[in-house]
């Protein structure tokens, strides 16, 4: 079996025209562009070529974006404060804490210093606590992504067993309550994990968010399974590619899965953001 290709930039290029629509709709009916905030401190260059990703994104679907850069020794309490104002700003619908931050700051804390309902990027306990109850809200970007690639294709999850693989607030944790959300069967992997080969095996639907090059063996793959490599380091993914794709029924590429699902359900929640905060200053339906 070769697997068919979960294509992100297809499948995300669809979501971005919707936005675009969304967006041009929004101005007309309300004189205002949509803005998204983008926080980003110190200087790690992979963050900066995201965060530029993300500005030139908004601006392709006629969004505005505000790029806040901080330098990388500034304290917990004045990025909390930063981030703050962005939360009372009129002007701002969604904002974005580029992670990671250095490694002195609270980023928890950092986090719930953002409105929810301009937590755009899924961030907060907030969010995540919808999330978890399978409430609505926003979902963490990636994950959001995650289900949005999985539904394009019409891949059934109800009563499968899916492996996530990582358990980070931002990523594995989420995608995991998402899939419960949709009746898979749910099991967590993670640095502790005894005998990681046996629970991949056992899996309809993988989803490696580690970033650890190579991590799960192509061999591992349970013939017909579901793919999801959401892992980034070196520009490659967490799973064997070639020898997976030999096994499983879907797999995503990396890059070109699950990276830019992220962008698009970033840009789809804050359209949504921009609606709701409209909705409730005009006391309208969202
Ligand atoms: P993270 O916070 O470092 O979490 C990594 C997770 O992997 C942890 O839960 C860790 O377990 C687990 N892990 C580490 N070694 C393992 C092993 N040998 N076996 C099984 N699990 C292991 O990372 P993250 O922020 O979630 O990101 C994960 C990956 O996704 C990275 O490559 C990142 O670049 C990528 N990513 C991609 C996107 C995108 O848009 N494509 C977005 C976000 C992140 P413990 O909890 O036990 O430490």
């Amino acid at each position: 079996m070769t697997a068919q290709i979960l294509d992100g930039r297809a499948v995300s290029a669809k979501i971005l025209d919707r936005v675009s629509r969304e967006v041009e709709e929004f101005v007309d009916a309300t004189g205002r562009v949509p803005c998204l905030a983008t926080v980003l401190v110190g200087d790690d260059p992979a963050s900066h070529t995201y965060v530029r990703m993300k500005a030139n994104r908004c601006a392709k679907v006629g969004m505005r974006s505000r790029r806040i850069e901080l330098d990388a020794g500034i304290t917990t309490e004045t990025l909390v404060d930063h981030i703050r104002e962005l939360s009372d700003d009129p002007e701002i619908d969604g904002i974005l804490l580029q992670h990671p931050v250095p490694s002195h700051i609270d980023e928890r804390a950092a986090f719930e210093a953002i409105a929810p309902s301009k937590d755009v990027d899924g961030v907060t306990r907030t969010s995540f606590a919808r999330m978890a109850f399978d409430e609505g809200g926003f979902a963490s970007a990636t994950p959001g992504g995650i289900m949005a690639l999985l539904d394009a294709y019409d891949i059934p999850l109800s009563g499968k067993h899916a492996v996530v693989i990582g358990r980070s607030a931002i990523l594995g944790r989420p995608v995991g309550m998402l899939l419960l959300a949709r009746d898979a069967t749910v099991t967590y992997c993670h640095s502790r994990t005894v005998d990681l080969a046996k629970h991949v095996a056992e899996a309809d639907v993988v989803v490696a968010a580690v970033g650890r090059p190579g991590l799960v063996r192509g061999e591992w793959i349970k013939p017909g399974a579901v793919v999801v490599d959401a892992g980034y380091a070196d520009n490659t993914g967490d799973v064997e590619y070639e020898a997976a794709a030999e096994r499983a029924s879907y797999i995503t590429p990396v890059p070109g899965g699950v990276g830019p699902m992220t962008i698009a359900t970033l840009l789809a929640q804050t359209i949504k953001a921009a609606r709701d905060h409209e909705a409730f200053r005009t006391g309208g339906p969202a």
